[in-house]
This record gives structure tokens, sequence and C-alpha cells, in this order.
């Protein structure tokens, strides 16, 4: 098999997904091979397996800040965030807020129940005066994530908790804190909050395992029935390998989190001031005092990201334009729109987001390749994109 990452020079895409921590690999390989069994059986191989899973829910549940009953695991983010607005909602039901730069996973999903949606300033903050005005005892859920997964913005989650204790009392509170924890103590940011959720493929992990917390208090109605497994909140065989691979990734995230963040974040700090400084119209998007420190995102007068990617993917750079395509469509960005970024402007969004193994050289390659990239398309050349 041909490896994709052959030619790869930089990898700036760590906010789609990451590479497997060795920690995450050692922890699973053995769940993989030897220790293959169902962890709702009784017999020894069983047995094996249901130790192996109670060991990573006690490790999840400490990283998180919750008990380890509060814990369950689910196939990834999406899943999380689906069970945690759907679930959430069927549990209690009522009116619905969230934010409008919530991924897709929750939007989506707060939209099929009539959510209204509170607006972020032009930071890409939630404007809590806004949000404390959709706030009403007939609210039942109310949903804002820790860190946004296009901008990189985090959002006041303990001052959302006062204002939901305050206006919405009854209300169940949802934290997507999916791009949230290679960077933040998600344990003492989201303490308030009932329903917050993870996926281990952001932090190192593998693919296809994540988390719902769900802490005493809170609520929600299971969306995959079947076993009962998960205390009957979500049914299915668990994947063990992936939960045990998915606690050793946050445990060595959480380790080392202050050093990577230091240090991730001059890497940022130099790309986003040396492609400010190499390209005119180039103008960052949101304020980095808001952001984690893995994000640069920022947009490129007179260019069209899809085009510029295609470039840069040609240079081994590998990174994202912050729009979503749908059936070959370009979507703008709703999380650009709702900062208040016209649609030229958005159209030119390009992501680069760094992770813990991120290098000095990634960001040359990066500063190298862009500014000759954005030449080439504002002198009309054709790069044969969209041929
Ligand atoms: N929430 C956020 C903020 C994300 O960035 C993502 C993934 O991009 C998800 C949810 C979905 O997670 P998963 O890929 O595990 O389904």
């Amino acid at each position: 098999m041909a490896l994709a990452s052959e030619g790869m020079v930089a990898y700036l895409d760590s906010a789609a997904t990451t590479p497997l921590r060795s920690e995450a690999l050692e922890a699973m390989l053995p769940l993989l091979t030897e220790g293959f069994g169902n962890p709702s059986g009784a017999h020894a191989v069983a047995r094996a397996a249901r130790k192996a899973l109670d060991e990573a829910r006690e490790q999840v549940a400490e990283l998180l800040g919750a008990r380890p009953a509060e814990v369950v695991f689910t196939s990834g983010g999406t899943e999380a965030d689906n069970l945690a607005v759907l679930g959430g909602h069927a549990a209690r039901p009522g009116a619905v807020v969230c934010s409008a730069i919530e991924h897709h996973a929750v939007l989506h999903a707060a939209a099929t129940l009539g959510a209204r949606t509170a607006p972020v300033t032009a930071e890409g903050v939630i404007d809590l005066d806004a949000l404390a005005g959709l706030l009403s005892s007939e609210v039942s859920l109310v949903a804002v994530m820790a860190a946004n997964n296009e901008v990189g913005t985090v959002q006041p989650v303990p001052a959302v908790a006062d204002l939901v204790a305050e206006h919405a009392p009854q209300a169940q509170m949802v934290c997507d804190a999916v791009q949230a924890f290679s960077w933040l103590d998600v344990a003492q940011l989201t303490a308030r909050v009932g329903l917050v959720t993870v996926s281990a493929h952001k932090f190192g992990g593998p693919k296809g395992v994540g988390a719902l917390v769900v802490r005493r208090g809170s609520r929600v109605r299971p969306i995959l029935h079947g076993g009962g497994q998960e205390h009957d909140r979500r049914s299915g065989t668990h994947n063990v390998a992936g939960v045990v691979g998915m606690a050793a990734a946050m445990a060595a995230t959480a380790a080392e989190r202050t050093a990577v963040v230091e240090r991730v974040g001059r890497l940022r700090d130099r790309l986003a001031d040396g492609l400010v400084a190499a390209v005119p119209g180039v103008v960052e998007t949101g304020s980095r005092r808001h952001k984690i420190a893995g994000n640069c995102h920022v947009t490129i007068a007179g260019v069209e990201a899809e085009a510029l990617l295609v470039l840069l993917d040609a240079e081994g750079i590998c990174a994202s334009a912050a729009s979503a395509c749908a059936s070959g469509a370009t979507q703008p960005s709703h999380v650009l729109a709702a900062m208040g970024i016209d649609g030229p402007r958005a159209a030119g969004a390009l992501r680069l987001s760094l992770g813990r193994a991120s290098t000095e050289g990634d960001v040359d390659a990066a500063l190298a390749a862009i500014p000759p990239a954005v030449e080439r398309l504002r002198s009309g050349e054709s790069t044969g994109f969209g041929r």
C-alpha cells in the first residue's frame, strides 16, 4: 500500500486529525491481538477485556474531571455530540439554544430540534448578552463548544454556565470539547457542564472512538438501542482497543500539555506573523488571545482557498480551507459568516492547524510555499484547478 504521507513536507491539518501517538499504539496492540475478548461476556478472555476497559474508563474519567460511571464511550465526537444533543433533549424536552459556530455534529442535531442560535462577536467568541436574551425557563438544552474547529477561538464556558444557571436553571448544558483537549484543561473548563464530548483522534488517539461525560444530575436517552452497554446509554460491542488507545493518548497529552502549548504557540505566532508580513492582503481571523495555540487561520484577499490548497498539496503542504464541501459544492463557512466575514473574504480562508508533532521546519516550509503560490494565483496563472 502506498503511504499517503510519502512526499509530505509539512502536515498543518491537526484540527482535522492527528497522527497516532506511540503510547496509544503500544497500549492498543495487546487488545488487538490476544486481548480480543468482548467485555460483556463472563469467561476469562472477556474478563480480561473488561478489566482493560474499566481501567481505561477510570483514566478517562479522571482526566475529564468525572466519575467512571459518568463516562459513556462512543464511536467518536460526532456520535457523542448527537447523543448529548438528541439524547439530552429526549431526556429533558424543551427549547434548545446553541452558539452559531458549533461543529455541524451539534449544529445540525440541534437544528432538528428547532434550536435558536446565539451570535458570536467579530472575534468569534459567543456574545454573552445575546445568549442571555435567548435563555428562559423554557430552555432545556444549551450547547456552547470549548474551542472552535475552524478559527480556534476558546469560548467562555464558565461564564456561559453562570448564565444558564441564572436564566435557564432547568437546562442541561452541552460542551463539545473535541478541539480543546490538546490545548486546554477540559476538566477545569467544563467542571460545571453536565454533558461534555471528546474525540480520540484529535489528540493522538485512534479514529472512531470518543466519549460523552454525563455528569450526575444530567441525563441522556439512548439514540442507539441494543445490548444495553454503557449503563443502557449507548449500546454496541465496545471498541476496547480504541478506548484503551484513547485513554493512553489522553494521559500523554495531558502530561505534556503545558510544554506543547508553549512551544506550538510560538510556532503558530511565527507562522501567522510571517504570512501577514510576506503576503499583502493576508488578515488573521480572530484575536490570538482568544485562540488555542495550534490554530493559525487567515483570509487571503483575491485568492480562492481551494485553488491555493491544490498548489500547496503539490508542494507537500497539507492544509485546509475553512469551508465544507458538500456534494461537490463549496459551502461558505457558517463560522466565518457568523463572525461577519463576507463571502469574498471567506472564499480565501486558509486554516493551518499545528499539533504536538509540528516543527520549525513545518513553519519554514509553509512560509516558503504560500507566498509564491498566492502570487501565482493572483497573476492568473492556471493551476489546473477546477478542470
Ligand atoms: N466537534 C468538533 C469541534 C470537531 O472538530 C469534530 C471533528 O472535526 C467533531 C466534533 C467530530 O468528531 P469525530 O471526527 O470524532 O466524529
